[in-house]
């Protein structure tokens, strides 16, 4: 089995850099081949233009779908993004590793959805949720916050964690057909103090060890859907 972990995080003493090593050593222990992708340390280019194509679809207006489509039938792409596109296709289980930002990703992550999830490659028109072709692989994050666990929930002051991962679950990792198995999150650890951060890392090795366990986040199906997207409405008998 094949994992590989993107890291998204400036300071390679973080927390988050800890919480990493949990992961190469934990999946290795459980005999994946780790292979790990450090964004800021590749200097990884967070912006799409059109330097990521070294071919060209239409040189007068610029859409990124249809230069994307076609570098990949072409060998077009920036060999930066083709490598993580072979490492993401090579991979059973993708670990997502990031501080959480502004209620987001930091922005040298998103930069890997938007350039590495090439269209054609990871997802097309027809091709999203259990048809996406990325189906059969599994993807997980593991999230850190500045936050308290106690603004975080249905009636606090911040919202549900799942809420605010639900872009980053379905819009991107389901959508491409991924599996999304449940977030761990490292919460307050800039605060919780060195005897806290190591409960977090060990209930973090756990919840890895349990990966093959996990229950999936439900994700939307096309099947239940019309050729317009519009829902299919079902009767309970149904
Ligand atoms: P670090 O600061 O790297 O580490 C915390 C502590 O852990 C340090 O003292 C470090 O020395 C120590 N440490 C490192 N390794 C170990 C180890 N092996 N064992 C024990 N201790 C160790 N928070 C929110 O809740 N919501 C937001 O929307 C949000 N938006 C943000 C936006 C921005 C732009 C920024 C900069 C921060 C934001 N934050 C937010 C806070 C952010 O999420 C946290 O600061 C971050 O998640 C903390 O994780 P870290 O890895 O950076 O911690």
């Amino acid at each position: 089995m094949q994992a590989l972990v993107i890291y998204a995080h400036p300071d390679p003493s973080s927390f988050n850099a800890a919480m990493r090593d949990v992961t190469t050593s934990t999946l290795g222990e459980m005999g994946y081949s780790v292979q790990v992708s450090d964004l800021y340390a590749m200097g990884f280019k967070p912006t799409i233009d059109r330097d990521d194509f070294a071919t060209t679809f239409d040189a007068r207006h610029f859409n990124v779908t249809r230069e994307q489509r076609h570098a990949l039938e072409h060998r077009g792409l920036r060999d930066d993004i083709q490598r993580e596109l072979d490492a993401l296709l090579a991979a059973d289980l993708v670990v997502f590793h990031f501080p959480l930002w502004w209620f987001s990703v930091p922005a040298i992550l998103k930069g890997w959805f938007d350039r590495v999830l090439v269209s054609g490659a990871v997802y097309g028109r027809q091709y999203v949720f259990e048809r996406g072709k990325l189906a059969g692989k599994r993807a997980m994050l593991a999230v850190t916050t500045g936050g308290p666990e106690a603004a975080f929930g249905p009636t606090a002051i911040n919202g549900d964690m799942l809420d605010i991962l639900m872009p980053i679950h379905r819009g991107i990792l389901g959508f491409c057909g991924m599996t999304v198995l449940p977030p761990f999150v490292g919460y307050f650890v800039p605060y919780v103090g060195d005897g806290g951060r190591e409960k977090l890392l060990a209930a973090y090795a756990s919840h890895l060890r349990a990966v093959e366990q996990l229950a999936p986040l439900p994700m939307p199906r096309l099947a239940d859907h019309a050729e317009t997207l519009a829902p299919l409405l079902r009767t309970k008998a149904e």
